[in-house]
């Protein structure tokens, strides 16, 4: 259908009741419209659902929509049941249903009735769904939460692999692909499944400019610096981040000791306690939850003032969506972290028992969050382009918020060390990771450059004069500022982009920071 010829800002008003889309919503709702496939990554809360809710409600036939979240299907579900007096104009089609609710869903869908239809992977998988979707006009397919597609996503879900084959069976129906979280290899990873190269993309910026990012060393102290955090920031809204369960119901006591209204959230309390104090914080009864990750999916409460994270998270997909949930309004967000390599093992341990590739996964990813956290150049800038989204740190918005701008360490020139970092990663034709590349620098021997012979090279050991973490930082910053990538394959092999091939022919400034030295500041007996 030609977009052209429906007034989408009449339609936008008649069922949302928005006077103007959101961001790259129309142009997106064009798309889909249109009928071509459509990849979409937005950060949450950017208006992702009216993306395919819209086109379904105006195209002929039934969306569907695969989401892996039960409990979201069902708040979407009465959601869009509300802006239509027809309760038939959206369905849930899972196992949990009767015979009879399911008849009644596919006459429905058969009478032209559904609009959307919701489905869990899984269900999409059954044979009498498939075979019965397969004699009805389906307008589109939507895939919600798309990164589970991906096994570099924090979310990895084998049946989403699945669905590119059942999509197929369904006959030429587009597909649209929707996620809040999508590093460059993640979403590389879903058009590839996806089997859809050629897909109109629109991703909206991940910066959050009100967000203040912080990262202190993880000390023995660390739960008065809690307290001490939160009494400057009395009466306001925050939530702290465990790893387990058993830390959350110590922090939440401690607080609760030291007079701070705190309740603990984790998946160990009945069902009850977890709604009344999830209910306390909305209301709030309570100023602070102290969770683990299980608390925060689907919550809006748009003044979180403060997101602590006890503990380091697993993953910066999970730091910027747990952060996230902080200065939803635009108002004051202040995210603050305790690092610790310490947590780092810890949670290297907790993979020991995973299969090998999902270890490997685990650890690279790990490895972006130590680099986050011992950087010293601008957080955001770092994120950001984790996401990968350039950031100008001089005009960009929210460029001063976070400590590392804010206390920014002495800046050194090292435009000879960048070049020969770039001449050591062409001369080792662009096949090591990081720490090869380090290795070679100051002459240190591996099985893999043993291997290539690396050692005899008049290039090896040139980088002797600084240390290893000196050219840790300067690889890290040589990445953000795009003179490096790492290859999207690999995930971690260094190649040299055209900027770094035209920097070892014409040399700029570069200047660099030393990445923090937490372990100086670390007491003997740091709690982990
Ligand atoms: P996401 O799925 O990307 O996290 P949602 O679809 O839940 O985001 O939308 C976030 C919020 O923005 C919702 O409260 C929604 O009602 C609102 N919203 C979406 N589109 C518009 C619009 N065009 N105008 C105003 N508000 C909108």
């Amino acid at each position: 259908m030609k977009a052209t010829e429906i007034d989408l800002h009449k339609e936008l008003k008649k069922y949302f009741g928005f006077n103007n889309f959101k961001g790259l919503q129309e142009d997106v709702v064009r798309s889909i419209i249109s009928g071509q496939n459509t990849f979409v990554i937005m950060p949450t809360g950017g208006g992702k659902s009216l993306c395919y809710q819209l086109p379904a409600l105006v195209l002929p036939g039934t969306a569907i929509v695969v989401s892996p979240l039960i409990a979201l299907m069902k708040n979407q579900v009465d959601a869009i049941r509300s802006l239509s007096s027809e309760t038939g104009i959206a369905h849930v089609l899972n196992s949990s249903l009767t015979k009879t609710e399911i008849a009644q869903v596919k006459k429905d869908i058969t009478d032209g009735v559904t609009k959307l239809l919701y489905v869990a992977p899984e269900s999409l998988t059954k044979e009498e769904y498939t075979q019965f979707l397969n004699t009805v006009p389906i307008s589109f397919v939507a895939i919600d939460e798309a990164h589970c597609i991906s096994e570099w996503g924090h979310d990895f879900r084998p049946e989403y692999r699945n669905l590119r084959n059942i999509i197929s069976q369904l006959g030429d129906v587009p597909i649209i692909g929707l996620t809040a979280t999508a590093t460059p290899k993640v979403q590389e990873d879903i058009l590839k499944n996806l089997d859809m190269p050629d897909a109109n993309t629109f991703k909206a910026s991940f910066n959050r400019p009100n967000l203040y990012y912080e990262i202190r060393p993880k000390q023995k102290t660390v739960e008065s610096d809690i307290i001490r955090f939160i009494r400057q920031h009395k009466g306001k809204s925050g939530v702290i981040y465990c790893l387990s369960r058993k830390k959350v119901e110590e922090i939440a006591q401690v607080l609760q000791v030291n007079g701070i209204s705190a309740v603990p959230y984790h998946a160990g309390l009945d069902a009850k306690t977890r709604a009344k104090h999830q209910d306390m914080f909305l209301m709030e009864d309570v100023d602070v939850v102290v969770a683990t990750i299980a608390f925060g999916m689907g919550i809006d409460k748009p003044d979180v003032r403060f997101v602590i994270h006890h503990d380091i998270p697993k993953s910066l997909e999970s730091y910027y969506q747990e952060t996230g949930r902080a200065g939803r309004d635009g108002g004051e967000g202040h995210c603050l972290a305790y690092y610790s390599y310490k947590d780092i093992e810890k949670l290297e341990k907790f993979m020991s028992g995973k299969p090998v590739a999902e270890q490997e996964i685990g650890f690279a990813l790990l490895q972006e969050v130590v680099a986050y956290a011992e950087t010293s150049m601008s957080r955001r800038k770092f994120l950001l382009h984790y996401f990968g989204e350039e950031f100008d740190e001089e005009t960009g918005e929210g460029a001063d918020m976070d400590d590392n701008v804010r206390n920014p360490k002495k800046k050194t020139e090292a435009k000879e060390q960048v070049v020969t970092v770039l001449e050591v990663v062409r001369d080792t034709k662009q096949l090591y990771k990081s720490k090869e590349i380090i290795f070679t620098l100051t002459g240190k021997i591996n099985a893999v450059i043993k291997a290539h012979r690396t050692d005899a090279q008049p290039f090896f050991g040139t980088g002797k004069d600084f240390d290893e973490k000196h050219w840790m930082a300067l690889i890290r910053q040589v990445l953000v500022e795009g003179y490096l990538d790492k290859d999207i394959e690999t995930y971690g092999i260094l190649k040299l982009t055209p900027k770094g091939e035209e920097f070892i022919k014409n040399p700029v400034s570069f200047l660099m920071t030393e990445d923090h030295n937490y372990e100086e500041t670390d007491d003997e007996n740091t709690v982990t």
